[in-house]
């Protein structure tokens, strides 16, 4: 039977944009989050490609360039605050014919869920505990509500989804450490301040970074370089020390960015690790965006592969006869683009932290290269062009044929021929 009710977990970027496209075509999502509200918070992250081309469909593409910025220049500067290298941001808009913002991954999430939060059912301050499946559906228990039975269950929980854990087992079966760890806040009155410019220090193994945003605030990240340490991201003293041990020094603003640490606002800190999977569904349970098959923090394109999952996903399950041949679909259409662009962005979250003296020299070398016309072209347009070309399901809800006497016949053939640009 065609699947009607949806649980998704998770109300970060891949969960709204899957209860969108669910609600376009028809099915009842609900979606169920851990924390109290929509999580800010997080970094300036580049949005560009399919995912543009998704959000722009949904309508929200005004609000994303509203809440965005127009990155200006990477700079990469010295201990002394001099700059050694930059690139100027217009080579990655050439590469991209202008399609293409910075926004904060916080703006982008509550954008998404502003676009379902009426429609769409939503449980804040709740998770789910036990998933038990049987040939009618999904019996969810949750931490807090009584256990429901829905159609289709799927994990948009993130990088540490419990969905995952539940159906697919331990996190350790499938999370490949990318040997960093990353972590990010926000500060008001912070200064200097250069507008549009994105401002790098690096010294083996670590790398400090601040962004301007509105509002006289600056967002922060720092990456270190290291196998070893073990933190617990909501452990925030464990994370603060961690951040002293690693980047206290008189070289450029690390200091001042540390003090900054105090009273900032939502300190982020994780391992940087790509979630990588043999199959992202089992039975009636699916899982999408970055609980399937995360990038990584550092590679930039998190969120827009998590709106592709999701309006993939969503497409799917609006037109199979059963809940199974959908995701198994959904797998099919996306695997080989999602998994060739985890392939890419492993090699992206080395150029962060290089770990050695040499490693920064040629980074920066590579950095300047890129303002070179050819080889942004070569280079860029190879990594940033999404390389598939995605089924059109809302071709597929659209054709009402009303036939030679202006009469609806209902279920017109052509409402269930393939669509152009079906692979
Ligand atoms: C606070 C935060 C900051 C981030 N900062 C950056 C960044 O600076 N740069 C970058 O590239 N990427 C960042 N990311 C990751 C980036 O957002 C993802 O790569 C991308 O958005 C994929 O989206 P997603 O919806 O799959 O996962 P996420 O955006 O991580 O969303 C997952 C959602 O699920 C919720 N959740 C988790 N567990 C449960 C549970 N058991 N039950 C219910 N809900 C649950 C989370 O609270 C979150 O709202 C950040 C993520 C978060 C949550």
């Amino acid at each position: 039977m065609a699947p009607k009710t949806v649980l998704i977990s998770g109300a970060g970027i891949a969960g709204p944009a899957l209860a969108y496209w669910l609600l376009q075509h028809g099915l009842q999502p609900t979606l169920v989050e851990r924390a109290p509200r929509p999580r800010t918070g997080g970094y300036i992250i580049d949005f560009w490609g399919l995912g543009y081309d998704i959000v722009e469909k949904m309508g929200l593409l005004p609000a994303v360039l509203q809440a965005g910025y127009q990155l200006g220049e990477v700079r990469i500067v010295n201990a002394r605050g001099r700059r050694v290298s930059h690139l100027n941001a217009e080579v990655f808009r050439a590469a991209t014919v202008g399609r293409y913002t910075s926004i904060s991954r916080g703006e982008l999430a509550g954008i998404l869920f502003s676009a379902v939060e009426t429609r769409a059912e939503v449980l804040f301050n709740e998770g789910v505990t036990a998933l038990a499946e049987d040939a009618g559906g999904v019996l969810v228990s949750f931490e807090r509500s009584p256990s429901r039975r829905f159609d289709v269950v799927v994990g948009a929980d993130g990088l540490h989804s419990t969905v995952r854990r539940l159906t697919f087992g331990p996190e350790q079966r499938f999370e490949k450490f990318l040997g960093y760890n990353v972590a990010v806040f926000r500060a008001r009155g912070y200064r200097p301040r250069d507008e549009g410019i994105y401002v790098a220090y690096a010294r083996p193994g670590s790398q400090i970074a601040r962004f301007s945003l509105r509002d006289d605030r600056t967002v922060f990240l720092l990456i270190t370089a290291d196998h070893e340490t073990q933190i617990e991201s909501h452990d925030s003293e464990a994370v603060r020390r961690y951040l002293y041990q690693r980047f206290d020094s008189p070289d450029w603003e690390c200091r001042q960015i540390l003090e900054s640490l105090e009273g900032c606002e939502d300190l982020y800190f994780d391992r940087v690790s790509q979630i990588r999977m043999p199959h992202w569904w089992k039975g009636r349970v699916a899982l999408v965006g970055d609980a399937a098959y995360a990038p990584s923090l550092l590679a930039g394109q998190g969120a827009a592969l998590a709106v592709i999952g999701a309006y993939v996903l969503a497409g799917e399950l609006s037109r199979a006869g059963s809940a199974e041949q959908a995701l198994a679909r959904y797998e099919s259409v996306l695997g080989p683009f999602l998994r060739n662009k985890q392939v890419a962005a492993e090699g992206v979250a080395a150029t962060f932290a290089p770990r050695t003296r040499l490693g920064i020299f040629v980074r920066n070398q590579m950095v300047k290269a890129l303002g070179l016309p050819l080889v942004a072209k070569l280079v860029l347009r190879y990594n940033l062009l999404d390389r598939i070309t995605l089924p059109d399901y809302e071709a597929r809800r659209a054709p009402v044929d009303l036939g030679p006497a202006g009469q609806a016949p209902g279920n017109s053939p052509a409402a269930s021929s393939a669509a152009p640009g079906e692979p």
